[in-house]
């Protein structure tokens, strides 16, 4: 019998003993055993930490993020191997794509993200903070990779993307993982580990993999690492007690079963687009992965007259799913992942029956082709009744993880609001409902208690992502039963892996420690404007300040001929009595582009490619006919760019392959006055690299 592999410490290393067999979930066939027996946990760790976290904190978010893409490259090279392994756990084609493609689509989307970090290995946390009236005291957050290990303990059913939709945020934030899948399809994520391990596109300890018991791990945890989990609340619950876990305050990010539930709006009814596209979002929810998905509708909340014919149509609409080996092209439906989770589902289903009725499906038979049910652990799709959903809580708190959902009665949306809280926290919700009345009423009473809400309607649900899927960019997670984790979410995903610190100082000293130059820093003026430099010879901080320019009443009475802002405050003959101003004001468009005309460097080619764009612009005080303006023009932040500019064939001589970089400039446009600013914006350039 094939021994599964751990990867500790640089090693490929079997442990003791025979250890756990594992089964084809289709034929019943053992295929592989897993143990961790006689592995020091402790030593793996301190690896973790000693060798893995050095690597990675020191590369920067663009590197890391390039590292991520090359991987995410690599795994789909070889995702038809994956393929055929992920048969052996009862999944479709389709639910192997979800596990698979969806996972190596996270490492993409984090790889994409890089973009939004700078090229160093921390970054900052939102906006500056100023804290003197005089400017030169202020603080800055920052954000820098925690120096611990990533500890991923995972669920059985998702053993790819489970792994890599953690891994790729711990990895983007300069953090190493070790991953513990749930052991009974840890075949699969071992299959994967080993081709991330010999493509040699990670550093030595970045990953660590254990197939099997989690021994003492978490007694071996310290305040730098973080924990996350993915399973049963009971698991949860018993893990994030840990006595380690709990003295060294370590983050531990749960993501547990929740009582999911869908609403048919009230003003759904047969015939409508919407009607159809609830039925075919529940039956999807229901048979998708075989109901195995932490996010499947588990509740489906019917307005009361509507259901009788609800159940008729969805008892229908689930007739239509073909049952059997995932090997089938015709399968729609693969087993559960083992016999143990089969008989887990009949037993909670069996506590669902004391408040319900089934009304389509069996518990003790289903139509397969081309399988055993007494070898493969297949199960009938059950839909459940339950007419009185206030009156008990089953059906709002046994989570049967198969394909299994129950349909109760609502009065009114006071009424579905208040049934959809009783889950106590889900990771998400749908509502399908056409009037933007219901879908406000619904997402405002029940955001409180679910992660995520789609509000599913004829206008969105061709390209709808589904209630189902957590995305890379949006968080996943939800508050109470469902654990009161929150994980990927783009940006704020990579935050549960990096140390927050508040940092005070002048500015001078900020911009140094951020790389991001502060108002009132001292700036590096030379004699060399900084247009003419190519991006690797500009310094943040670097900064020119222009001549002097008097503001006339005729440029504002060109301008607004020119541009066609007639607003009343650019006109002098208007009678200012009870405005805002004393006279004829400048445009504010205006200023900015008289700040064009003194900052840029007009009548040579230089490194700057293009004007890109503008972060930010405020106007902070009127300009008035005789103004004399002037700009301090500072070099901000700099962003390396590796985007094509042009994405059209022919025109790829032109510019697609010039090396180049985007640069922050801090434009403050002043005056001669006490109070000198008058405007401040940050605008982008892409410039050249001398390559
Ligand atoms: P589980 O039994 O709670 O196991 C989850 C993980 O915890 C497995 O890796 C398991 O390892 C490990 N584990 C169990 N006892 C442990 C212990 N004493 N110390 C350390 N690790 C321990 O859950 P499951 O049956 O694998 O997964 C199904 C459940 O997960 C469902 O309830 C589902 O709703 C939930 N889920 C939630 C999400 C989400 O994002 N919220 C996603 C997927 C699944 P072994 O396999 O070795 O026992």
């Amino acid at each position: 019998m094939t021994k599964l592999g751990n990867y500790i410490a640089g090693n490929w290393i079997t442990g003791d003993g025979d250890g756990q067999l594992l089964y084809n979930a289709v034929t019943g066939e053992a295929i592989a055993s897993a143990t961790t027996k006689g592995i020091d946990f402790n030593k793996a760790l301190e690896y973790g930490r000693k060798r893995g976290n050095p690597a990675l904190r020191k590369m920067t978010f663009h590197e890391r993020g390039r590292m991520l893409k090359a991987l995410a490259a690599h795994l789909l090279a070889q995702k038809e191997k994956f393929y055929s392994i992920s048969y052996l756990t009862g999944a479709t084609k389709a639910d192997s794509w979800v596990d698979i493609e969806g996972g190596i689509g996270n490492l993409f989307s984090n790889a994409s993200l890089r973009r939004k970090f700078p090229d160093l290995p921390y970054c900052t946390d939102g906006e500056p903070v100023p804290l003197s009236k005089n400017g030169n005291f202020m603080a800055h957050h920052l954000l820098v990779p925690k120096e611990g290990v990533a500890v991923h303990i995972n669920a059985f059913n998702f053993p790819v993307w489970g792994m890599l939709e953690k891994c790729a945020v711990n990895w983007l934030a300069g953090m190493p993982a070790m991953v513990k899948p749930a052991t009974i399809t840890s075949y699969l994520t071992e299959a994967v580990v080993k081709e991330i391990i010999s493509s040699g596109i990670l550093p030595e300890g970045a990953l660590q993999l254990i197939c099997g018991n989690a021994g003492d791990i978490l007694d071996h945890v310290q305040s730098q690492d973080v924990v996350t989990f993915t399973g049963s609340a009971s698991t949860g619950l018993l893990l994030k007690s840990n006595k380690q876990i709990l003295a060294e305050n370590i983050p531990f990010n749960m993501e547990a079963d929740s009582l999911n539930c869908i609403v048919l709006g009230e003003d759904v009814k047969p015939g409508m687009p919407e009607w159809d596209i609830f039925l075919k979002e529940v039956r999807k929810e229901m048979t998708v992965k075989a109901g195995q998905k932490c996010t499947a509708i588990r509740r489906i909340f019917v307005p009361e007259n509507k259901i009788e014919d609800v159940s008729i149509a969805l008892g229908k609409a689930l007739s239509q799913t073909v049952i059997g080996n995932p090997l089938n092209e015709k399968v729609r439906m693969g087993s559960l992942a083992g016999q143990t989770q089969r008989t887990e589902v009949k037993e909670r289903v069996q506590k669902l029956l004391a408040v319900s009725q089934i009304i389509y499906g069996s518990l003790d038979s289903v139509e397969l082709i081309d399988a055993d049910i007494n070898k493969g652990a297949f199960i009938s799709p059950l839909l459940l009744l339950s007419e009185t959903p206030f009156a008990n809580n089953e059906p709002h708190e046994i989570e049967a993880f198969g394909p299994v959902a129950t349909i109760m009665p609502y009065k009114n949306m006071d009424e579905a609001i208040e049934l959809s809280k009783k889950g106590k926290g889900s990771l998400c919700s749908s509502i399908v409902t056409a009037n933007k009345t219901i879908a406000m009423q619904y997402v405002l009473g029940s955001a409180t208690h679910h992660g995520r809400i789609l509000i599913l309607n004829n206008d969105c649900a061709k390209e709808s992502t589904g209630h189902g899927s957590p995305l890379p960019m949006l968080i996943h997670g939800g508050p109470g039963r469902a654990g009161g984790g929150e994980e990927m979410g783009g940006i704020r995903g990579v935050k549960h892996y990096m140390q927050r610190v508040a940092v005070q100082g002048s500015p001078t000293s900020i911009t140094a420690v951020t790389q991001v130059y502060q108002q009132y820093a001292k700036g590096n003026t030379d004699i060399v404007h900084p247009f003419k430099k190519y991006y690797e010879e500009l310094n943040i901080g670097d900064q020119l300040v222009t001549d002097k320019r008097i503001i006339t009443s005729k440029d504002i009475d060109e301008f607004a001929a020119l541009s066609g802002d007639h607003f009343y405050a650019h006109d002098k003959k208007t009678d200012f009595t009870g405005t805002m101003f004393e006279q004829q004001v400048a445009h504010g468009y205006l200023m900015m582009s008289i700040a064009a005309g003194l900052f840029v460097d007009s009548y040579e080619k230089n490194p700057v490619l293009l004007n890109y764009g503008i972060d930010e612009l405020r106007f902070t005080k009127p300009v008035y006919p005789d103004a004399k303006v002037y700009v301090r023009f500072t070099c901000k932040e700099k962003i390396p760019n590796d985007k094509k500019i042009i994405d059209k064939p022919e025109d790829f001589k032109k510019g697609d392959d010039i090396e180049k970089g985007i640069v922050k400039w801090l434009v403050e446009i002043l005056d001669e006055s006490d109070d000198p600013v008058i405007g401040i914006a940050t605008i982008l350039t892409m410039v050249k690299k001398k390559g």
